[in-house]
């Protein structure tokens, strides 16, 4: 039986795209041949990859407004580098809302100065900081949109001259924002897109070529724009499996309806964390995430309790992470309705119980 997956990366994808994806894994596009074992540079994959760039732009509104989509690899943690390594001249500002900010800052500390413009870590990370001063003169400001371990999420997106870069792992194409605000958006598709093995990367092409630092090929921006993604062999599974996952998302609607069922999602868990005595938010509720949504158990002697209703429900991934503790519902794209209803009854089951 297929189980209710609230894991937080990698993570649930719409079934229908399982399904086509192992298809292709058998026989693409009736071609005899398995997705995996054709040329990167066949005529069938390459327009594999145009149509995943070409979709990406499409869904965030940017087609025809000077961005370039790449699928590169190295995961999000390799952004962290490659966003410094292409853009840090002098100075950057960094927005400190979790682990992954944390780790962003200290990669891009190897090429210039940082300035932590703001940061929540004082309490845990349970809130994004608001009406802080941006310095003048940043070569960019970076954010992440979505803190995936802690539940937080950016409503308001600062404004400043500066170019913002903005880590958007765990909810790009969850919801509707004004995606040309931005200079940098990556992406690790295994959140919100695709499986592990490639990172999404949508980059306003004016911004490059500006460092006067030689930069490694692999981790050149102009390079992988160039070459259209193709500089080395992509990882065309991962690739290829994305672009189903757009084509799923452009089907529903795009951005729009995506958001809307997110919205219904988060509404009915947080109602339950908020009604509920045996449950208890983590995160500050207007910072709240409509992706992941963290809450603890008032009293812990019911863990073992509820553990056990979540296995016999057929959840799957709902232990929050170590630094949270408590429990974390991810509820990325794909995640049905049903799903979160399902959690939100064992939550009720608990309190008959208890
Ligand atoms: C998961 C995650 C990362 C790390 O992604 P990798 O692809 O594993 O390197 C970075 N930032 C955010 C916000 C994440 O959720």
């Amino acid at each position: 039986m297929k189980k209710h997956n609230f894991s937080a990366g990698p993570c649930i994808l719409p079934q229908e795209v399982f399904q086509e994806a192992s298809q292709a894994l058998l026989n693409f596009n009736d071609s005899g041949l398995s997705i995996i074992e054709i040329s990167h540079r066949s005529k069938d994959f390459i327009a594999v990859m145009e149509e995943a760039c070409s979709l990406a732009l499409e869904l965030l509104g940017l087609t025809g407004k000077g961005y370039k989509a790449l699928f590169l690899q190295g995961g999000a943690s390799t952004q962290f580098l490659m966003a410094a390594y292409n853009l840090l001249e002098n100075k950057a500002g960094y927005i400190n809302t979790g682990a992954w900010s944390a780790k962003a800052i200290k990669e891009a500390k190897l090429f210039g100065d940082v300035v932590e413009v703001a940061s929540s870590k004082d309490a845990n990370y349970n809130y994004i900081p608001k009406g802080y001063e941006i310095p003048t003169g940043l070569d960019y400001l970076h954010l992440t949109s979505n803190n995936t371990i802690f539940g937080t999420q950016i409503k308001e997106f600062p404004t400043t001259d500066a170019p913002l870069v903005c880590d958007m792992s765990s909810d790009i194409f969850s919801r509707e924002i004004d995606f040309s605000k931005f200079g940098i958006i990556y992406a690790g598709a295994q959140k919100n897109m695709g499986p592990a093995g490639t990172t999404l990367v949508v980059l306003k092409e004016e911004l490059l070529g500006k460092v006067s630092r030689t930069i490694p090929s692999m981790l050149d921006y102009s390079i992988h724009a160039d070459k259209d993604s193709m500089f080395n062999t992509p990882p065309v599974f991962a690739v290829y499996t994305s672009m189903l996952t757009l084509r799923w998302l452009k089907k529903l609607g795009g951005i729009a309806a995506a958001e809307k069922r997110n919205i219904e999602k988060a509404d009915l868990l947080y109602k339950e964390i908020d009604r509920n005595p045996l449950f208890k938010g983590f995160a500050a509720k207007e910072d709240r995430s409509t992706m992941n949504a963290t809450f603890n158990l008032t009293d812990e002697a019911h863990k073992a309790a509820f553990d056990t209703l979540l296995k016999e429900g057929n959840i799957n991934g709902l232990n929050g992470h170590r630094s949270v503790g408590g429990y974390r519902a991810s509820m990325y794209n794909a995640m049905e309705l049903s799903s979160v209803a399902a959690v939100v009854a064992l939550m009720q089951e608990l309190e008959k119980k208890a």
